[in-house]
């Protein structure tokens, strides 16, 4: 991809473009997870850039962050007589993470995270902060806020989205699940468990069931998570009647959507099946900022198991698109990026440091 590339000549011209910038760019030691506490908007998206690691030493970081709100993705071209250049693309997203969607108050919220795979999507669910024992990762944070709450019942409940479309329960050793839409347009997913739980740390070990489900069997966790949608709700309910949902849902790693090298032709299928159900979202969303009527959650069992969770006037969706500094992820980056920047709809943000 980047064949006839001068790196030295590169990262000069990065670190040139950074000096004409009144801003230090992030090191390997920020972590670069910020809240955008988006109080009043129902869809927002954020951005997390994972610093380099060790196997990536090699590589050279191209994305630049010079406020708080623009990531500047250095993108190396060439000219026709190969003299080489930038193109510094800047995506308008915002980086954050899913603090205020919290449904005790009664709402329904959804929290996304797309990217390539080893971006950091499962990573920013366990983060721990400065001091070791406190978690800000989102599985954490959303348990602790509505655990807080008791003695509302919690009920947290599992099911995996499998390319080609299948759904798996992964509270019960992937037994298959149905997704059915009912006459008065409730969708229901047949025989899915649900579990009971009385504090955070009930509700951080069944998310680990149900991550140890999702990759068992598997060669490598990586690989099996980056084929499938996994989802993890935590519903609220108050003398038998929901009050509130909280969706979490890990997207499959986007490469696969976009991957057409590979010969093997059932990975093409699940690679179209993914795109196709990426695709039927972001139409989704777009709808909902347009606050149109659209009825575009058919067809799809991604969207139509979310659509209780993204019509409504209470309803907050929240995506966190998760991205690499290196220049052998640039193509993928912006393909996350402009996935994201596509989502966004409302432009006011007010921003708090984690
Ligand atoms: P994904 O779920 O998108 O495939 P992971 O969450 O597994 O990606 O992250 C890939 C690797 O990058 C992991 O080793 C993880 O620890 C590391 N990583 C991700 N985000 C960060 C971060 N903010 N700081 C340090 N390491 C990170
Ligand atoms: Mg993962």
């Amino acid at each position: 991809y980047h064949f006839g590339h001068n790196r030295a000549a590169l990262v000069q011209m990065i670190s040139d473009f950074r000096a004409t910038l009144n801003c230090a760019p992030p090191t390997s030691n920020d972590l670069c997870v910020f809240v955008f506490q988006i109080d009043d908007h129902r869809i927002s998206v954020c951005v997390h850039l994972r610093p380099l690691n060790e196997k990536e030493l090699k590589d050279m970081d191209i994305i630049t962050i010079p406020t708080k709100d623009l990531v500047i993705v250095h993108e190396p071209k060439l000219k026709v007589d190969q003299t080489q250049y930038l193109d510094n693309q800047d995506p308008r997203v915002h980086r954050y993470i899913a603090r205020p969607l919290n449904i005790v108050e009664g709402r329904m919220a959804t929290c996304f995270t797309y990217g390539q795979t080893g971006s950091g999507k499962t990573h920013i669910r366990h983060i721990t902060g400065k001091n070791q024992n406190e978690s800000k990762g989102i599985h954490t944070l959303s348990a602790q806020d509505v655990t807080r709450c008791s003695p509302l019942v919690l009920l947290p409940r599992s099911p995996v989205l499998r390319c080609p479309p299948q759904v798996f329960n992964l509270l019960k050793r992937k037994a298959k699940l149905r997704v059915l839409e009912e006459g008065n347009k409730q969708v229901q997913v047949v025989r899915l468990q649900e579990r009971e739980v009385h504090c955070t740390e009930d509700v951080l070990k069944l998310i680990q069931v149900g991550n140890s489900c999702r990759t068992s069997g598997q060669t490598s966790a990586n690989i099996h998570s980056s084929w499938s949608h996994a989802m993890f709700q935590i519903i609220l309910r108050h003398r038998g009647k929901m009050h509130g949902k909280f969706s979490l849902i890990d997207l499959a790693g986007n490469e696969r959507a976009t991957d057409t090298s590979c010969a093997d032709r059932q990975i093409h299928i699940e690679g179209a099946e993914i795109n196709k159900s990426l695709l039927a979202l972001k139409e989704c969303i777009r709808a909902l900022g347009r606050n149109t009527e659209y009825t575009l959650f058919r067809g799809n069992k991604l969207s139509m198991t979310l659509r209780d969770s993204f019509t409504g006037k209470n309803s907050r969706t929240c995506m966190i698109a998760t991205i690499t500094p290196g220049l052998d992820s640039c193509e993928g980056t912006l393909n996350t990026l402009q996935y994201a920047s596509r989502w966004r709809v409302l432009p006011r943000f007010k921003c708090v440091h984690l």
